[in-house]
C-alpha cells in the first residue's frame, strides 16, 4: 500500500498545534522511517522540543536546565511588546540611554555609584575585564581560578578578553602578602576577585578579603556571580537562614571598596537572565563606551523584567519574588500541600538552591513519592513535569512547585500511582 501523501498526514495533525511547515518535517521523518502511522509521537517529538513551560519538581530552585529563577508568571510586560522609551529621554526629547534607568536604580540599592546591564553574567565579567584590562595585567588567586559550568572558565575569559593573567598564592592559601609581592613586581591594573559559587573549599585554606585587598591601591573586580542583593536579606526575616551565611551581598561588596561588582540577574536576585556591572562611576563608564557593549546589551523585555524585580527590592517585597518565596516555604506548608493532593506517599526531601551558588547548603523540604522510575513519563504529561529519583522512589519535592500547580500535578500524578 502506498503510503499517505505528506500533506494529508499533515492535515491528519492538526490538533499538535504546530505551525504548518513543523507538522510537514514530522509527516516527511514519519514516511522516512516507513512509520506513518505514528505521525502524531514524530509532531510530539517536535512539539518537545519547543520552548515550553516545565512543572519543577527537583527541588532545585535555581535550575540552569530550567531557566533558572521562576519569575511571576502573572506579570505583563507591556513595554516589551510595544513602541517603547527604550532610548529616549521623554524630559528632553533627546536620545537616552537604554539601561540607565534600572542600572541606575540597582547601583541606588547596592550603593554603588553607577551600574550598566549586559545580557549575562558572563557577559558583564567579559566587558569588565576587556574594557578594563586589555593587554594589561590582572592579579587573581590560583584559589579564583575556577571553571564556573557551562565551560565558562577564569582563566579563559581573562584570555579572550586580552587581559594578562598574573596568578597569586596558592590553591588552598592567599595571604595578603602574596597580592603584595604581585602587585609591586607586576605592573598590574586591577584585582580580579571570584566568588567560588559552585564549589568550598574547607580545611586550611585562607583568602583575602575586600577591605583588605583595596589597601594596595589597586581596583578590585569582584565577581560574585550570584546576585545575591544584600547579605542581610531583610526580605527573609530574621535570623537570616544559615544556607545564606557563604554568599556575599553585593552591597556588602560595594561597601567594603570594591570598585567594581559583577553578577547574574537570574541566579539569588531572583529577576531574567542579565548581567549587572556596577561600581565605580569611571570604571562603568569605560565599559559602557566600550564597542563590546554594545553586543553584549540587552534587549527592552530583559529590562522590563529586570526592572520589575528590582521595584520589588525598592518596595520591601523581595519575599514576594517566586525565588525568595520558594526558598521561605516552610516545610510544614509543604508537607500539607502534599497532604492535601493525597496522591502517592508523602515524603521528607532535601531542597537546594542550586544554580551553581551555595553547594552543599539544603533546605528541609516535603514531597511525594511514586514507586518506580516515572520521570521520563512525567516529563511526557501535558505540562511536563520534572522530576528526580530517590532510591526506587520518584519524587517529586513541592518547594519548587508553584502551589498554583498543585490541581494539575495531582491530576497528573494520579494517572501513575
Ligand atoms: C554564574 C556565575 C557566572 C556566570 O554567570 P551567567 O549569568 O551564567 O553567565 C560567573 N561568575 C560566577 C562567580 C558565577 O557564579
Amino acid at each position: 500500500m502506498r503510503p499517505p501523501s505528506v500533506d494529508s498526514l499533515a492535515n491528519s495533525i492538526r490538533a499538535s498545534g504546530l505551525p504548518h511547515q513543523l507538522r510537514v518535517e514530522a509527516a516527511r521523518r514519519s514516511i522516512a522511517n516507513n512509520d506513518h502511522e505514528n505521525v502524531s509521537t514524530y509532531a510530539r517529538d517536535i512539539y518537545d522540543d519547543l520552548l515550553r513551560p516545565v512543572i519543577n519538581g527537583t527541588g532545585v530552585i535555581i535550575h540552569t536546565n530550567l531557566g533558572r529563577s521562576p519569575m511571576n508568571p502573572d506579570r505583563t510586560y507591556p513595554t516589551s511588546f510595544r513602541y517603547s522609551n527604550l532610548e529616549l529621554d521623554l524630559a528632553h526629547g533627546k536620545r537616552g540611554s537604554r539601561d540607565k534607568r534600572v542600572g541606575s536604580q540597582i547601583a541606588g540599592y547596592i550603593g554603588a555609584e553607577s551600574a550598566i546591564i549586559v545580557n549575562n553574567g558572563a557577559a558583564a565579567i567579559l566587558l569588565v575585564l576587556t574594557a578594563l584590562a586589555f593587554d594589561r595585567n590582572v592579579l587573581i588567586s590560583r584559589g579564583e581560578l575556577v571553571e564556573i559550568g557551562g565551560g565558562f572558565r577564569i582563566p579563559e575569559v581573562l584570555e579572550s578578553a586580552g587581559a594578562h593573567l598574573i596568578e597569586v598564592g596558592t590553591t588552598n592559601k592567599t595571604r595578603f602578602r602574596d597580592y603584595e609581592n604581585a602587585a609591586k613586581d607586576s605592573n598590574a591594573v586591577a584585582i580580579l576577585k571570584v566568588h567560588e559559587s559552585n564549589y568550598r573549599m574547607i580545611g586550611f585554606t585562607e583568602n583575602v578579603p575586600v577591605e583588605k585587598l583595596k589597601t594596595l591601591g589597586l581596583p578590585v573586580i569582584f565577581d560574585i556571580g550570584s546576585g545575591l542583593l544584600d547579605d542581610t536579606v531583610p526580605w527573609m526575616g530574621w535570623p537570616k537562614p544559615s544556607w545564606l551565611k557563604d554568599e556575599p551581598g553585593a552591597r556588602q561588596t560595594i561597601q567594603s571598596g570594591a570598585s567594581i561588582v559583577t553578577f547574574s540577574g537570574d541566579k539569588l536576585m531572583g529577576g531574567p537572565q542579565a548581567g549587572i556591572i556596577a561600581g565605580k562611576k569611571d570604571f562603568v563608564e569605560t565599559c559602557a563606551s566600550h564597542p563590546l557593549y554594545r553586543a553584549l546589551r540587552p534587549g527592552n523585555l530583559t529590562l522590563d523584567a529586570l526592572g520589575e524585580t528590582l521595584f520589588a527590592y525598592l518596595d520591601n517585597r523581595a519575599g514576594q519574588l517566586p525565588l525568595w518565596k520558594m526558598a521561605k516555604t516552610s516545610p510544614e506548608e509543604l508537607r500539607k500541600r502534599a497532604e492535601l493532593m493525597g496522591v502517592g506517599r508523602i515524603v521528607k526531601l532535601k531542597s537546594a538552591i542550586g544554580g551553581g551558588s551555595l553547594p552543599g547548603q539544603e533546605i528541609d523540604s516535603y514531597g511525594i513519592a511514586l514507586k518506580g522510575d516515572l520521570t521520563s513519563e512525567l516529563r511526557r504529561t501535558e505540562i511536563p513535569i520534572i522530576a528526580r529519583m530517590k532510591g526506587p522512589d520518584t519524587v517529586i519535592d513541592l518547594r519548587t512547585v508553584d502551589a498554583k500547580d498543585d490541581a494539575y500535578l495531582k491530576s497528573a500524578l494520579c494517572e501513575f500511582d
